[in-house]
């Protein structure tokens, strides 16, 4: 659990970081564009106007990203509230269906009776839509994408409850795909901002950091189970709400919505 904690303190002390160094080098960006585009503008169709072109479309990268940046940094105001996580499985999934692509199959099995967790629904939408974009990005042939949602009791000897998760009632939200895998040096660094095994310019390296903040945010865990070729499962585990966490709620009844 010491570790975990540590952990999630270096992870909020690299986000503010990256969030303060991003605003300043935004702007010393701009500047750079601003110059780039005169210099173009008076050297039109020369040598120095294409050298300047490729100041100014180095400057245009640099700002996108310091974009993807303050979008992970930003202490959006947070509204946690209880949370049906059936409904964002749902939600999510009529959005991604428009956009895996034909060559992935989306299934979506919710648990019904689900209580709820204390969540910012605007936050887990961006859990599992950032869960899915590295699903469709491990899978460029094709595969299927499986998001299930249950209810489990973690108790002492649970594998959560031994890496130090309190016992209790947690919702699991589970995101498995059958990608390319990760191998374990790509598992033990995943969650780390920056950390991209993507090309440049295609990965930022701030999916799963953003995963990790958001979820650790509310009180879960997130776990990575992946076998290189065959496979990963990301396991999220959520805190049932407190006036939800005694009462009886079936465990049967499994709703399956299949995608294309
Ligand atoms: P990015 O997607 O920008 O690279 P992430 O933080 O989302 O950043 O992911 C970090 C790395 O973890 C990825 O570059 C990839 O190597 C690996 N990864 C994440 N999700 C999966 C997945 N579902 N299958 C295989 N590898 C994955």
């Amino acid at each position: 659990l010491e570790a975990r904690i540590q952990q999630t303190q270096r992870l909020e002390s690299l986000g503010q970081l990256a969030g303060g160094i991003a605003h300043d080098f935004n702007n010393l960006l701009a500047v750079i564009l601003n110059y780039a585009s005169f210099i173009i503008e008076d050297a039109a169709g020369t040598a120095p106007a294409s050298d300047a072109e490729q100041i100014a479309r180095a400057a245009r990268r640099g700002s996108d990203l310091t974009h993807q940046l303050l979008a992970f940094a930003r202490r959006e105001v947070i509204r946690p509230r209880p949370l049906n996580l059936n409904t964002v499985a749902t939600e999510v999934h009529q959005m991604l269906d428009r956009s895996l692509g034909e060559h992935i199959t989306l299934t979506v099995r919710t648990t019904a009776g689900l209580p709820s967790v204390m969540a910012d629904p605007g936050q887990l939408e961006q859990v599992l839509v950032n869960l899915a974009v590295n699903a469709r990005d491990a899978m460029p042939t094709g595969g299927r994408l499986t998001i299930d949602t249950a209810l489990v009791d973690v108790d002492p000897d649970h594998a959560a409850a031994r890496a130090g998760l309190s016992t209790g009632r947690y919702v699991r939200l589970r995101v498995s795909d059958t990608g390319s895998g990760m191998p374990k040096e790509v598992i033990d660094k995943a969650f780390e901002p920056f950390f991209t095994t993507k090309p440049s310019g295609q990965g930022t390296g701030l999916g799963l950091a953003t995963v990790y903040g958001i979820v650790t945010q509310a009180g879960g865990t997130v776990q990575i189970y992946s076998e290189p070729g065959i496979g990963t499962t990301f396991t999220i585990l959520l805190p049932v709400t407190d006036a939800e966490a005694h009462q009886h709620v079936p465990e049967e009844s499994v709703a399956e919505l299949a995608g294309h």
